[in-house]
């Protein structure tokens, strides 16, 4: 059955049309395939003149139209409609897109929108003999890849590399399924969005039975295209009508962000594409003069200064969302100190108070307190986004990246994750939504948690100070790298074992740079930065009671508990009932369900270096992971809230309450790290290999639940419980190698 079908497709004619702009070499290319024994009729309805031809060729029959010289595939000038009907309705086997080699910048645009209708298509770059007398190196295969289509050099003229397409013919029209595959250019996030969304309603509707690609309609949907709106209007109003909001919202949307149409944006997004293209698959000997983004580009795409200039963005970036966001912290610290102070002043001990305290205005001060950094660093993102520096980052790092399987875009969501220690993997995940390749972005979400972000930097602090004091800011360099390092690398194992999947072509988008409009930045940032609170605060607070409640239930047995009070009752000085208290803590936090899954975990988590306590904190640190370092305080019998003499050292002056408190949190935390540094270096179980240890296995386990939940809102349940169990198990197994190698060797 195979076989026949086969031999039917070998007699079957091949027609194939030439398209191209006025002057390309259409006719040229015409007559010599066809030996000048032209046919000369109307295209249907319109007197425009249609020159057809035939040939045989190794036995099969092929016949050519030469379609009228144009510039583009929209609907305004009576021979751009009579060529994309010509496509459209006569379904040719193949577009032959003759490109006149010399001028390739204008004429490519007229092959993306070729390609982006998706028939098969050679593109042959005519003329080549005078681009190469003109001193122009073109990249055949980059080209290739780039535009994910065949590509030929001849010269219609001179006959020059015609048998080469004549034989490439039957090969691209029988490609196997002859289906349509539309080229799919980046528009950038917000046209993006719109396009998947009217793609997926024009494929489930009767309209994407057709041959034509649902991506091409919302292509044009968006250009508000005369012939599509009238189609979709006639053939499927009910889809017209819900397909229009989406049009107005985003070009409303662009209105206030851009202040452009969305023609406009997209038309200014295939010149990037073909800019990129450019730099990527074509050199000139000779150059002509710049404008001001190509002179720009001679600078920041610079082989020697590009990396210097990034080092020097991402450095502003974060000294900008530090110095702006540092403010706004503060006063969020001092409602929350202000708010618990208030609980704590005006509720009744128990439970419940303790739950209120410790877990929801925990919780949502988490969340909140997370707000800030993001908007700022928001604020920064859309700014190199908007002005199109961003898109040169990615494309000057995108080679790099792919050796790895992620991509150029990847890179942002890494450095905002933490790439540069103080980040944060929430935006960092957020990040990814430019990435257009779903397993390049599962890939990429899954790493990004990773990197050092600004909550393991305490932790990493306190270890470092208490083990490493001499090399302190080495190791902490140190970690930085080495999460770079398990991040590219894990990144690749994913790709090779969970993620497979080929490689997206490079990037090529080069959009000219602009000057971001204020208003844009503020609405880009300001719609990322609700969506996190949204996001993560349904979930969160859930989860933070539900950690509250597991490092607090079940209750000491009757008797123990029973004991205590009568200890406390008894004690006679308040340093005698701290102590009783401290160990009441630790009883309490072990008998808790996590400080029976860390008890439970020790006979494993021992084999990597880690005890109980280490494992409750470790537990401790799903809600976030600077609870790693409090819970260690307490697990340690540390005293972390009501250490007297700390108390009193602050209070002298007349200062506001609030300020107060926040102080003395400051001081405490400090304290904290000392004393918990000291605590564990005294401590017998502890050794310089075991910190080595838990430093990696923090870097590496199970992001915190915010991340969780914005994994979970971004990728799916799915993804969000891999990110926990397979990163914990990973680093377990790192770990395990890191500390039992380490004690073989003596350590
Ligand atoms: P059309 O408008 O696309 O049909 O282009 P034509 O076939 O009329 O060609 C336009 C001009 O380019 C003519 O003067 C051709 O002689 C010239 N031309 C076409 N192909 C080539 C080529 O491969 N090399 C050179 N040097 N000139 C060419
Ligand atoms: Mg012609």
């Amino acid at each position: 059955m195979n076989k026949k079908k086969t031999s039917e497709e070998q007699t079957r004619p091949i027609v194939v049309a030439l398209a191209g702009n006025p002057n390309a070499g259409k006719t040229s290319l015409f007559n010599k395939l066809t030996k000048l024994r032209a046919h000369v009729g109307n295209y249907p309805g319109v007197t425009v003149e249609q020159k057809w031809g035939q040939l045989i060729h190794h036995g099969r029959t092929i016949k050519v139209v030469d379609l009228p010289g144009i510039y583009s595939l929209n609907y305004y000038s009576l021979d751009e409609r009579v060529a994309r009907d010509f496509i459209l309705k006569e379904h040719p086997d193949l577009v032959i897109n003759v490109v006149d080699s010399t001028n390739l910048k204008r004429n490519l645009y007229l092959t993306l929108q070729i390609l982006e209708m998706g028939l098969p298509t050679i593109v042959a770059l005519n003329m080549i003999d005078m681009a190469e007398t003109s001193g122009l190196k073109i990249d055949i295969p980059r080209l290739e890849e780039g535009l994910k289509a065949r590509v030929l050099p001849i010269a219609a003229t001179i006959g020059r590399g015609l048998d080469n397409l004549l034989n490439l013919i039957p090969e691209v029209a029988d490609r196997s399924d002859r289906a349509w595959k539309p080229i799919e250019i980046s528009y950038g996030q917000d046209i993006d969005e719109a396009l998947d969304r009217i793609t997926t309603e024009l494929n489930s509707s009767t309209i994407a039975q057709t041959k034509i690609p649902a991506r091409w309609l919302a292509v044009k949907f968006l250009e508000s295209d005369l012939m599509v709106d009238n189609q979709l209007q006639e053939e499927a109003p009910a889809l017209w009508t819900a397909l229009n909001p989406i049009r107005n919202q985003l070009t409303s949307h662009l209105k206030t962000t851009t202040n452009d149409e969305p023609t406009a944006v997209m038309i200014n997004r295939r010149y990037g594409f073909l800019a990129g293209l450019k730099r990527l698959a074509i050199t000139e000997t000779h150059k002509d003069t710049r404008p001001v983004s190509d002179a720009l580009d001679q600078i920041l795409l610079n082989r020697l200064l590009a990396p210097l200039f990034f080092l020097a963005v991402i450095y502003v970036l974060y000294q900008f969302t530090f110095w702006a966001s540092g403010p706004v912290v503060g006063w969020l610290e001092n409602f929350f100190t202000l708010l618990s102070e208030l609980t704590k002043n005006h509720l009744p001990n128990g439970r419940l108070k303790d739950l209120i305290l410790e877990g929801i205005i925990n919780g949502v001060g988490g969340v909140l307190g997370f707000t800030p950094l993001i908007a700022f660093m928001f604020v920064g993102i859309s700014f190199l986004e908007d002005s199109g520096y961003m898109a040169r980052v990615t494309f000057i790092l995108d080679r790099i990246f792919r050796a790895f399987g992620l991509h150029g875009n990847s890179v942002m969501a890494l450095i905002v994750g933490g790439g540069i220690a103080g980040g944060c993997a929430i935006p960092g995940v957020m990040a990814t939504r430019t990435l257009r390749d779903p397993k390049e972005r599962i890939t990429t979400i899954l790493v990004t948690p990773m990197m050092t972000c600004g909550a393991k930097l305490p932790v990493f602090l306190m270890l470092t100070e208490a083990f490493f004091p001499n090399h302190q800011a080495q190791i902490m360099m140190g970690l930085t790298v080495f999460a770079w390092i398990m991040a590219l690398f894990s990144a690749k194992l994913l790709r090779l074992f969970v993620l497979h999947g080929p490689p997206t072509p490079f990037i090529l988008e080069l959009p000219p740079y602009r000057l971001p409009t204020l208003s844009g930045i503020l609405l880009h940032a300001w719609e990322r930065t609700w969506g996190y609170v949204k996001k993560a605060g349904t979930v969160i607070v859930a989860v933070t009671i539900i950690l509250w409640t597991m490092m607090t239930f079940p209750n000491l047995p009757f008797q123990t508990q029973s004991d205590f009070d009568t200890r406390l009752k008894v004690a006679n000085t308040e340093k005698a009932r701290q102590d009783i208290e401290s160990e009441l803590k630790v009883a309490q936090l072990q008998n808790s369900l996590a400080g029976r899954i860390g008890t439970a975990l020790e006979p494993l988590s021992l084999l990597a270096g880690f005890e109980w306590r280490t494992n409750i904190a470790l537990v401790g640190g799903f809600a976030a992971k600077e609870v790693i370092l409090t819970t260690m305080g307490t697990a340690y019998a540390m005293s972390t809230s009501s250490d007297p003499i700390l108390a009193e050292a602050t209070t002298p002056d007349g200062k506001s309450s609030t300020t107060k408190a926040k102080e003395n949190k400051e001081v405490e935390e400090e304290t904290l790290i000392h004393n918990l540094g000291h605590a564990l270096n005294q401590n017998p179980t502890w050794s310089p290999l075991v910190t080595m240890s838990l430093l990696i296995f923090i870097l590496i386990y199970a992001p915190c639940f915010a991340t969780i939940a914005v994994i979970y809102k971004e990728i799916g349940l799915k993804w969000a419980a891999f990110s926990v169990v397979a990163n914990t198990i990973y680093g377990y197994i790192i770990c395990l190698i890191i500390y039992q190698g380490g004690l073989a060797l003596g350590f």
